[in-house]
């Protein structure tokens, strides 16, 4: 392409509600202060479902066409100008939390929430209000400032990270989201202490992250909780000393969570995104000290709290991305997963090639998967190679 521009495929969501399409798209090159990263391998997450097929319901609609996926690794093919802290073959994580490292609330230890390009990235565009990617002469929106679903993606180079070269990216991609959502809820946002109980609601990637978080804070009872027993198996694989299923008790969940515990779980952490679960997680925790905190997905309902409930002294909290400073921490995830402190392979159920990424949303929604990896390019071949092989011609 004359102008810098890159071709390649993508799995682009047209319209919200109808299944990805595999597209030619053009990636133009990186302005000021971005990256553009060769994605070699991508997963879907929970969220990517819901903003396709729950748009304007659980979430807010956000502006199609769009590229999702934001749980992803590649390597870096080129920098704009401005940048420093990368350079052409990094191994990298794309983040949707960036971390600009200089604004209050990153000099903070309080919060990993910076803002950073945020209101830009809720509505899909780069810093300077445009897309990197367009297809048939049209602008594709970048979720969330990411977009992990194409060869080829341009992200900031606050949302971005260097991890080391010899990480595996089909594995570590995982980190891009899930896992380390679930891991940090358990050890930043409900500070788990040795020898506590907790109950973990919902066993998708993000709960049995939160289970893997629970068992390496040395809990002493962690109850998995999913409405789907074949989920069960990989709790136990992870750290869950008790699994349950809501349809098994006449009662609700947290009465039996309750009793079980003779007064509640000192943690509760909720992992599946529907604001009746996280009612029932709250409810299950012991009073005077219990702390529930969410980490499931919705933008808008609303969750009912009885108030005695925290005047008797629990904490209710919430948290994104696992509480992580995005660009610091992840390539200290990565060392954990490289020292194997951290499990990855175990969430991986499912391996396919971009052309089926459609399939890897039905395994998610139909409960057959935690995780499917998606190969996006081969990460032996270099962009020359990829020019001439896999990305279509002019
Ligand atoms: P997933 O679909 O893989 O897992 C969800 C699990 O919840 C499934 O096993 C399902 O069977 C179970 N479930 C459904 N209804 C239930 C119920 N009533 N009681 C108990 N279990 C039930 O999803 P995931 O990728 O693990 O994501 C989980 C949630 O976390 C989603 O809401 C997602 O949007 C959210 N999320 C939040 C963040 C964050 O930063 N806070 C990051 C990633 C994902
Ligand atoms: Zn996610
Ligand atoms: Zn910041």
């Amino acid at each position: 392409w004359a102008n810098g521009g890159l071709g390649c495929k993508a799995a682009v969501a047209w319209v919200p509600g109808k299944p990805l399409s595999i597209e030619e798209v053009e990636v133009a090159p990186p302005k000021t202060h971005e990256v553009r990263v060769k994605i070699i391998s991508t997963s879907v997450c929970h969220t990517d479902w819901e903003n396709l097929y729950d748009a304007g319901k659980g979430m807010m609609s956000r502006p199609f066409p769009l590229v999702l996926g934001h749980e992803g690794a590649g390597v870096v093919e080129s920098v704009g100008p401005g940048v420093t802290g990368f350079t052409a073959g990094d191994k990298v994580i794309p983040l949707f939390l960036p971390y600009c490292g200089e604004c209050e609330r990153c000099q903070s230890v309080k919060t990993n929430h910076c803002r950073k390009n945020w209101e830009k990235a809720q509505r899909g565009v780069m810093a300077d209000g445009t897309s990197r990617i367009s297809c048939q002469g049209q602008q594709v929106h970048q979720f969330l400032g990411v977009s992990t679903f194409s060869q080829y993606t341009v992200v900031s180079d606050v949302s971005l990270t260097k991890i080391r070269s010899d990480a595996p990216l089909d594995k570590v991609c995982l980190l891009g989201c899930g896992v380390s959502t679930g891991y940090g809820a358990a050890l930043n946002a409900g500070k788990v202490e040795k020898d506590s109980s907790c109950a973990v609601f919902g066993l998708g990637a993000v709960g049995l992250a939160a289970v893997m978080g629970c068992k390496a804070a040395m809990a002493k009872r962690i109850i998995g909780i999913d409405i789907n027993p074949k989920k069960f198996e990989k709790a136990k694989v992870f750290g869950a000393t008790d699994c349950i299923n809501p349809a098994d008790y006449p009662q609700p969940i947290q009465e039996v969570v309750v009793e079980m515990t003779r007064g509640g779980v000192d943690y509760a952490l909720e992992c599946v995104g529907r604001t009746n679960v996280m009612s029932a997680a709250l409810e299950s925790t012991r009073d005077a000290w219990g702390t529930c905190v969410i980490a499931g997905w919705t933008e808008t309902e609303d969750m009912k709290v009885q108030v005695t409930k925290i005047l008797m002294g629990r904490t209710l909290k919430g948290t994104y991305f696992g509480g992580w400073k995005s660009v610091p921490d992840v390539p200290k995830l990565v060392d954990d997963y490289m020292n194997n402190k951290l499990l990855l392979e175990e969430f991986i159920t499912h391996n396919v090639p971009l052309e089926q990424i459609n399939v890897a949303f039905d395994l998610l929604k139909g409960g057959e998967s935690i995780r499917t990896v998606i190969s996006l390019c081969d990460p032996e071949d270099d962009d020359a190679t990829q020019n001439k092989g896999l990305l279509f011609k002019q």
